[in-house]
């Protein structure tokens, strides 16, 4: 059986203090529920907690990851984080193309497919994430949108052998506590399925996100492919996250 996926995105929520609380506090329960073989937990804090909480969770089976990557490999770069120093800090994961990150930071697609390429040329997992605006789902424009997005992405990963997830997470349903409907989703899914079965080598799952929380849960039975979850504000929350996992795997 494939394991679930279940990443918590802490986005800039939580301190450097208030990330390594939420680990100690919470510690045998972590312990616990990522030794369950059908569950695969990634936290990602901001960056300068990465190194602190991988060591603080060195004996659980809970991932940490970062929430982007540089396109660029090294150079006169201010401000950015690369693949490699992300490896060396003991990153398994990463998110690129947040629509945080393409709304605020002007991330384009082509940023995307490169951070992505070379987060598996140092073998970290990239979590690619794509996902309509409410605009375009509004004019059924969605899997268009999608498509486009994942041009770049999948010419620029199409030799690597590397696991790769991607999140459908449709903009209008990040923090606003609507998800789509389950028919919806099920047709996205059959959809990305298939352009991936058809054009990408090598393995990846398809995950979601957007107001994933105990409440909407029921919403994502039975989505074909839906391999796992990618959680925001819910997830800086213990008992609420402990339950996504347990509801969702
Ligand atoms: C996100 O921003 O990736 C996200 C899924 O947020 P939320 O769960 O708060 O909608």
């Amino acid at each position: 059986m494939q394991s679930k996926l279940f990443i918590a995105n802490w986005k800039m929520q939580k301190t450097f203090a208030e990330s390594i609380d939420f680990c100690s506090s919470n510690l045998s329960a972590l312990k616990k529920l990522s030794a369950q073989t059908d569950t695969e937990i990634v936290l990602c804090p901001s960056f300068p907690v990465i190194y602190s909480l991988n060591e603080q969770l060195a004996d659980t089976m809970v991932h940490v990851g970062a929430q982007n990557c540089s396109p660029y490999i090294s150079g006169a770069y201010t401000g950015q984080v690369s693949a490699q120093s992300l490896k060396e800090i003991g990153c398994n994961y990463c998110i690129v193309g947040h629509s945080e990150q393409r709304k605020y930071e002007n991330v384009t697609d082509k940023d995307v497919a490169m951070a992505a390429k070379n987060l598996c040329d140092q073998e970290i997992e990239p979590i690619i994430c794509i996902g309509e605006t409410e605009e375009q789902f509004q004019k059924n424009e969605a899997i268009n949108a999608l498509e486009s997005q994942l041009d770049f992405v999948l010419s620029a990963l199409k030799n690597t052998k590397q696991p790769i997830t991607i999140a459908y997470e449709p903009v209008w349903a990040i923090g606003t506590g609507v998800v789509p409907e389950s028919a919806y989703l099920k047709k996205i899914f059959q959809h990305l399925s298939a352009i991936f079965s058809n054009v990408h080598s090598g393995p990846w799952r398809l995950i979601y996100g957007g107001s994933v929380s105990e409440k909407t849960m029921s919403s994502f039975k039975d989505i074909p492919s839906l391999a796992g979850f990618l959680v925001g504000s819910a997830s800086l929350d213990f008992p609420k996250f402990e339950k996504i996992v347990l509801l969702g795997k």
